[in-house]
């Protein structure tokens, strides 16, 4: 990345932030909102930070999965030594619930995976012929269009 920052005391203040400022109250987000506005460099490390958070949640998740699966097939066909590699097939499931939370908690990625989520509905509710968006309940339309 050959940009600078345009500002490097906000840029760095962001960079301790991870550059997120989805935690901010919105009357102390304007300053960094119009730095990310202005600042390139900034702007694609927010968004390798967002896409890094993702990654490790699906990454964690997929893992998860595995080790789950394999727990299920030691279980069912039983070969020598089981119950070790039953366990360490539990420990590995362990391990990636508790990255997949540490991730969860310590970083945006659950707005940024909502964010899209509400995004992708909102493009299948465009498109959804107006005769069965109009019989949508009220509340869902609500929080898909935010109107
Ligand atoms: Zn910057």
């Amino acid at each position: 990345m050959s940009q600078q920052c345009v500002d490097p005391i906000v840029g760095k203040i962001l960079a301790g932030w991870r550059y997120d400022i989805s935690g901010l109250a919105p009357e102390m987000r304007g300053d960094y909102e119009s730095h990310f506005a202005d600042c390139e460099r900034c702007r694609s490390r927010q968004r390798l930070h967002r896409i890094i958070d993702v990654g490790l949640i699906a990454l964690a998740s997929v893992s998860g999965g595995v080790f789950l699966l394999a727990f299920g097939v030691i279980r069912h066909f039983g070969p020598r030594h089981a119950l070790w590699l039953e366990i360490a097939a539990l420990v590995g499931f362990a391990l990636s619930a508790l990255i997949w939370l540490v991730v969860a908690v310590a970083t945006p990625a659950p707005v940024t995976v909502l964010d899209a989520a509400k995004q992708g509905a909102r493009l299948v509710h465009d498109r959804l012929p107006p005769e069965i968006r109009e019989r949508l309940p009220e509340e869902i339309r609500v929080k898909i269009t935010g109107t």
